[in-house]
């Protein structure tokens, strides 16, 4: 992964922790992910983003699902563990018809059983874009979820340009939305962003992530966006439907484009 990231002038990236339908993660090649470890150092890589599966659901009715969703996101931070000081995003998950708060209060029964005072992981709480019963399509229902968080200081949040933009947020008048962010959640909770362009209108909840400059977001408005002295430092990850050439050559657009 890490080498892959370098050949096309990548400095972090986002990895899936296991197939991201769920099932069982590969077992842990220790030598490896030293290597990795070396590299990202010797590269002076941002901290990369572990992606936990999306069709976990710490957030349904049935319990079952819940507990899959603990103990793989429980099994996905101990792993974490020896890569220590990296983030691990995850989608808060969908109330299925239960209601907001009570899927809020399960998110944060949830994260309260696996986090632990001494882990060396951030959990991320991703912005969502509302589709279904999705729970963070607003910087509300993720401030909810962080203050019921015992272990604060090993939580943050994720923003997903094309969720934020599909939830209703305008990022052409960013100023606002993050005076919204850093009101409800505070900024520095922010501690990275997924970079995507939308294939569908402001507010439209479709999450369909569209290639850098081709979707209702565009080109100057990410422009912007990755400028903004507010977001500096984070670590930027593209998920835009590209093969690895076409990320190379958004990489190389996003490059151009910066201006710090
Ligand atoms: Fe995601
Ligand atoms: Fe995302
Ligand atoms: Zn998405």
């Amino acid at each position: 992964m890490g080498q892959t990231a370098l050949k096309i002038k990548a400095n972090t990236f986002q990895f899936f922790t296991r197939n991201p339908r769920g099932s069982q993660a590969k077992k842990l090649d220790l030598q490896d992910v030293q290597r990795l470890q070396q590299l990202l150092q010797e590269h002076h890589f941002a901290p990369v983003i572990a992606h936990a599966p999306y069709t976990l659901n710490p957030a349904a009715a049935d319990a079952h699902i819940r507990t899959f969703a603990r103990q793989t996101m429980a099994d996905d931070l101990a792993r974490l563990e020896h890569l220590p000081g990296n983030l691990y995003n995850f989608h808060p998950g969908s109330h299925v018809g239960q209601g907001t708060s009570a899927g809020i209060r399960l998110i944060i029964q949830t994260l309260n059983e696996i986090l632990t005072p001494t882990q060396q992981t951030t959990v991320l709480l991703e912005t969502m874009a509302g589709k279904g019963s999705e729970i963070g399509r607003s910087f509300d229902e993720l401030k909810q979820i962080l203050d019921g968080v015992k272990c604060s200081d090993k939580v943050g949040i994720c923003l997903d340009t094309c969720h934020v933009h599909d939830a209703g947020y305008s990022l052409a008048v960013l100023d606002g939305t993050l005076q919204e962010l850093d009101k409800q959640v505070g900024l520095n909770k922010l501690k990275a962003v997924h970079l995507n362009d939308s294939l569908y209108p402001r507010g439209s909840h479709k999450d369909r992530h569209a290639p850098i400059g081709q979707g209702f977001i565009g080109t100057e408005t990410i422009s912007r966006l990755i400028n903004h002295p507010a977001l500096q430092g984070l670590p930027f990850c593209l998920e835009t439907p590209q093969d690895l050439a076409g990320y190379a050559q958004e990489i190389a657009l996003l490059r151009r484009l910066y201006q710090r």
